[in-house]
């Protein structure tokens, strides 16, 4: 086992990538960045790391910024329930902790949003302590290299595989054995077509030897996405204002929408539109778009219409002056409404 973690951390030494999170070893850094990757590539990470860092760059400022500039510096990362938890947890450091990270397993993993693999990340990354980190990148490197077989969702495939990694870890430098695992796995091991020719561990590695990298990591088959289908609007009032709606529930709370109402029929959304207060003089249908959550498909008739000025209405001058959903920002991005 001590061959494996070796070799890796030799590899990740001389192989890494140059990322901004890799030259700081502060626990409010590293938790940001760690967030930030949970759902998206370290490519595409860099730039918002760097703008939320510049502008939050302590923990204080972060418990302190308001919702609408929080949510602009995360607009486009999606899931923003991770920056809205990460804000509840900076409240929580600075309140109970003066503002100092906390460096132990048991308080890490009371904090809202910082699960298993994120404590493990901050406290063997930061802390250097043998704390075990581990994502699918490390599962499919582990399953791979020890040639697991067994379903990979599985709690019981999920414990082998965390106690193999813990092992590994051990009498090595934590910081550097998980941050060169995840890269292997990031970089090398990847989901498809991994290039085993040049890794560090292909000489034991049972997948490569047994020709089984396409089937390790086994998964059982995710379930159908929920289909919604909406009439959304670009609506603009007769001081060409748009409206917008503000989202205080679910998953996108806390950024704004167009207006829409889940329907496949244009009458019925008009009415419930008209019931809302909203008098509507025109509407042109524009095109038929699609946004893919996690575990859902939004299917959206846009219509570009006017409204009178008869009652008041939450609306801004332009699309950029509040953190718009990223469904309708692929709309807005098209200018579809400035012939209008
Ligand atoms: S040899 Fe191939 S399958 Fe095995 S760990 Fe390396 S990249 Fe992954």
């Amino acid at each position: 086992m001590s061959h494996f973690s070796d070799r890796i951390i030799q590899w990740y030494e001389i192989h890494k990538r140059d990322l901004p999170w890799r030259h700081t070893d502060d626990p409010y850094y590293i938790w940001v960045s760690e967030i930030m990757l949970q759902q998206t590539q370290a490519i595409t990470v860099i730039p918002y790391y760097k703008r939320f860092i510049e502008t939050l760059p302590t923990i204080f400022d972060l418990a302190e910024v308001e919702e609408d500039r929080l949510m602009k510096l995360w607009e486009g990362l999606g899931y923003y329930s991770r920056v809205r938890n990460m804000q509840k947890t900076a409240i929580e450091i600075v309140s109970k902790y003066q503002g100092i990270f906390p460096n132990t397993y048991e308080n890490l993993i009371q904090l809202k949003g910082i699960g298993a693999y994120t404590a493990g990340a901050i406290l063997s990354i930061a802390f250097k302590q043998k704390f075990s980190a581990i994502d699918g990148n490390v599962m499919r490197v582990l399953s791979r290299y020890f040639g697991v077989e067994t379903d990979i969702t599985l709690d019981s495939t999920k414990q082998k595989l965390e106690s193999f990694n813990q092992t590994l870890l051990e009498d090595k430098r934590p910081d550097m054995y998980t941050q060169a695992i995840i890269e292997l796995g990031a970089t090398l091991c990847t989901k498809h077509k991994p290039q085993c020719e040049v890794c560090p561990v292909k000489l034991d590695c049972v997948a490569k030897a047994k020709g089984l990298q396409s089937s390790i990591p086994l998964k059982a088959k995710a379930k159908a996405k929920k289909e919604l289908h909406f009439q959304t609007f670009i609506l603009q009032d007769e001081d060409n204002r748009f409206v917008v709606w503000k989202v205080t529930d679910n998953l996108l709370k806390g950024l704004y929408l167009l207006p829409q109402v889940e329907s496949d029929s244009l009458n019925y959304a008009l009415d419930v539109l008209d019931s809302m207060g909203y008098t509507i003089v025109f509407t042109e249908p524009i095109s038929q778009f699609k946004h893919v959550f996690t575990h859902l498909v939004w299917t959206m008739d846009v219509y570009y219409g006017k409204i009178k000025n008869e009652k008041k209405h939450e609306t801004v001058t332009s699309f950029e002056d509040v953190p718009m959903a990223t469904a309708h920002k692929h709309i807005i991005k098209e200018k579809t409404y400035a012939k209008y």
